[in-house]
């Protein structure tokens, strides 16, 4: 055995991988990463694949990047974590100063866990305690949430419960909190055949929903913009904007969740930038520290903060607090990340490589199988599909040849069932983005020649 196939066998033996269902991945020798530079991944046999998907969405600035790796070992040689209970740490001040200043104005105060969906989870307890500490009798029954359908916030029970896919909801229904769902406001995957009579319709279904039981909904959260992680479902232009705007006037709190769409994703730093949106509280994760370590935070506004203030320990507090809340290490990185951000000029890189992915994406469009291309900045979707017209999907095991073939050239992407996702490192060149579609385009024609 050589050196990769003894790790194929240890990683077969002891690893249990998430959102894998372990009896097919075992049958194959999936690639074990050595190491990365810039927007490559390079595997134990030396092979070498343009990371298309940002290392599931987080890398900012490339790989084995020299200022964010001097970042944490200038942290290190001052100390790698003490707690933020009770006590305080200095990146972890000057982060959340710095997160308060671009973030929207409304969002004043910093909550910092380690995973999007805790984030969520924090969101969700904070709004719903919210309403307690104001008023325990006259906010009794505000204990829903409004929720988009295909939402998706997280994997612990507090965010699937605001998440919307059917199949989750199916398997943990006994342990899981009622919802309220709106439908998905994406015209390709909707019965509508325009924009604005689908906007119209949503809108106003929310508007009777929020006017009939604004007493029983604490908040309203979704993705703004682009729904990611179940198929990248794209919402029309004013569809957040009009979901605010709903919120303030039947008084219910809004929650943004931008653990996808934030940082640079979508061409602005948040998305709420593109529709000028002041949520009550937002989620930050995944590109947070430029893809190095997990951390995420929970934003929200003063109003919120100062109903959980008192003069006494037990009354009006926030039960809530990770071990590793605030931790030096990845808050250091997180501050390097967002001062690169403006060093590179990043995000104006963003919306230039955004007009060459959307470009040659959308030149896919007359290819029989690409149903639809969809999406903003760097985060794309192209649907395959059996038939235009009828839209049915491309059988699943057909999408997962051409993502193979994608490999086998030297590209790592992802799909999301039948929509395969182009959502690379923020830093990528514009020709490495050229390339990435190249790549995928040869799959496809390879793929579907063959059958
Ligand atoms: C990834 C994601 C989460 C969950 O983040 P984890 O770090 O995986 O827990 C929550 N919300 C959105 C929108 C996401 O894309």
């Amino acid at each position: 055995m050589n050196y990769t196939q003894e790790l194929h066998a240890k990683d077969a033996q002891y690893v249990w991988h998430p959102f894998t269902q372990m009896g097919v991945y075992t049958k194959d020798e999936p690639i074990i990463i050595e190491r990365g530079q810039g927007s490559y991944l390079y595997d134990t046999n030396g092979n070498k694949y343009l990371d298309g998907y940002a290392s599931l969405w987080v890398n900012v600035h490339g790989h084995n990047n020299k200022k964010l790796n001097k970042a944490i070992k200038k942290q290190l040689n001052h100390i790698a974590h003490s707690t933020l209970l009770g006590s305080s740490n200095i990146p972890s001040i000057e982060l959340a100063e710095k997160l308060v200043m671009m973030t929207p104005e409304r969002l004043q105060k910093v909550f910092y866990s380690d995973t999007g969906s805790a984030s969520v989870e924090i969101a969700i307890k904070m709004a719903y305690q919210y309403w307690k500490n104001i008023d325990r009798q006259q906010y009794a029954n505000k204990n829903k949430f409004l929720t988009l359908h295909n939402g998706y916030h997280g994997d612990t029970i507090g965010s699937v419960s605001v998440g919307g896919i059917d199949s989750f909801h199916k398997i943990f229904k006994d342990l899981i909190f009622e919802n309220i769902q709106i439908e998905t406001p994406c015209l390709y995957k909707s019965h509508y055949t325009h924009e604005q009579e689908m906007l119209d319709s949503i809108l106003s279904n929310i508007e009777s929903i929020l006017a009939e039981r604004n007493d029983e909904i604490a908040g309203f959260i979704l993705e703004p913009l682009i729904q990611g992680a179940t198929g990248l479902f794209v919402h029309p232009q004013g569809f957040l904007k009009s979901v605010e705007l709903l919120c303030r006037k039947y008084n219910v709190l809004l929650i943004c969740d931008e653990v996808a769409v934030g940082f640079g994703r979508t061409g602005e730093m948040f998305a709420c930038h593109h529709e000028d949106v002041q949520p009550d509280i937002m989620c930050l994760g995944k590109a947070i520290t430029g893809g190095y370590l997990p951390l995420a935070a929970t934003l929200t506004s003063q109003k919120i903060y100062d109903a959980f203030l008192s003069d006494c320990h037990g009354v009006n507090t926030f039960f809530h607090g990770h071990t590793y809340t605030g931790n030096q290490l990845v808050c250091s990185i997180a501050l390097e990340n967002i001062k690169l951000f403006e060093k590179d000029n990043l995000i104006s890189h963003i919306q230039t490589t955004s007009q060459t992915l959307k470009h040659r994406l959308n030149k896919l469009k007359s290819h029989k199988n690409v149903g639809d291309v969809r999406g903003r900045g760097l985060m794309f979707g192209v649907e395959l599909v059996k038939d235009k017209q009828s839209k049915e999907p491309l059988d699943i095991s057909t999408v997962e040849i051409i993502v193979y073939t994608c490999k086998d050239h030297g590209l790592m992407i992802r799909n999301l069932e039948n929509v395969i996702t182009f959502v690379p490192i923020l830093s990528m060149s514009k020709k490495e983005i050229k390339t990435m579609v190249k790549i995928f385009e040869k799959a496809l024609h390879q793929t579907l020649s063959k059958k």
